[in-house]
């Protein structure tokens, strides 16, 4: 314990990132200006805290799996393309950090050893003892799943204390229904698994959401571009969406 930090409200967090974070306003790739404040918004949080980061990205900002099946392709090949698009994000994730002297790790599901560890839990477990950020590249390292998926089980496995699903381009929440399409749509501020499930509220996979529900694993889904809700979620403060 570092005595002269606060003590967050989750001391192990998984942080699920999506492509969609990384493509920031450019829509599509990466784009430097999102990742400069992504980067800045967790180490002002490891600075405060006496928090653990490991970190899920996700790659629909390069290929989705379901892309290339509709357009004819074999599923299964398909996603490992967008298993290799989530790599290209965990490098450029490790890259942004690194410049600024944080220590990170990638943890690639699928071996790729010039460039990645591979997934060991244990070890995962202790670079995040250690202080290290710990970014999981490559899924589950299996076709027919998400990154949602991969940040629900990663979560359970290494026993974050919470999995916070930061959401971008303005959705701050779990609605009544989708606000982009339904101007009268309500944000809910606590939720339970079932609920989640029973209403179809399609924020997370709901496999994601089973797996949470089965292991106990706080969901938060959260507007990670919002200014301090990172700090304010771990401080305490009721901020998106929880799901338990
Ligand atoms: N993917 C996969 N298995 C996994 C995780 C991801 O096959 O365990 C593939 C899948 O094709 C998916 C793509 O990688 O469409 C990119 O992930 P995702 O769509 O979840 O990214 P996000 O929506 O978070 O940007």
């Amino acid at each position: 314990m570092n005595a002269e930090k606060k003590q967050p409200r989750w001391k192990r967090v998984l942080l699920k990132l999506s492509g969609e974070a990384f493509a920031g306003d450019l829509g599509h790739g990466i784009d430097a200006k999102a990742l400069e404040q992504i980067t800045a918004d967790i180490m002002q949080a490891q600075e405060m805290f006496d928090v653990e980061f490991a970190i899920t990205v996700g790659g629909g900002n390069f290929w989705r799996g379901m892309t290339g099946a509709a357009g004819g392709m074999d599923r299964a090949q398909s996603d490992y393309m967008g298993m290799l698009a989530i790599v290209m994000n965990a490098l450029a994730l490790q890259d942004f950090f690194e410049q600024k002297g944080v220590y990170t790790r990638v943890q690639s599901a699928i071996r790729m050893p010039q460039i990645a560890e591979e997934y060991i839990r244990r070890r995962a477990i202790r670079h995040l003892e250690k202080g290290r950020i710990v970014i999981f590249a490559a899924g589950t390292g299996d076709p027919y799943f998400t990154s949602d998926n991969t940040a629900a089980l990663r979560a359970v496995e290494i026993q974050a204390d919470v999995l916070l699903k930061g959401t971008h381009g303005g959705v701050d929440g779990i609605y009544t229904s989708d606000p982009n399409k339904n101007p009268d749509a309500t944000k809910i501020d606590k939720l339970t698994y079932l609920e989640v499930i029973n209403k179809d509220l399609r924020v997370m996979d709901t496999t994601a959401i089973t797996h949470s529900k089965e292991n106990d694993l706080p969901v938060v889904v959260f507007d990670l571009m919002g200014e301090g809700n990172l700090i304010g979620l771990l401080n305490g403060e009721s901020i998106g969406t929880i799901v338990e």
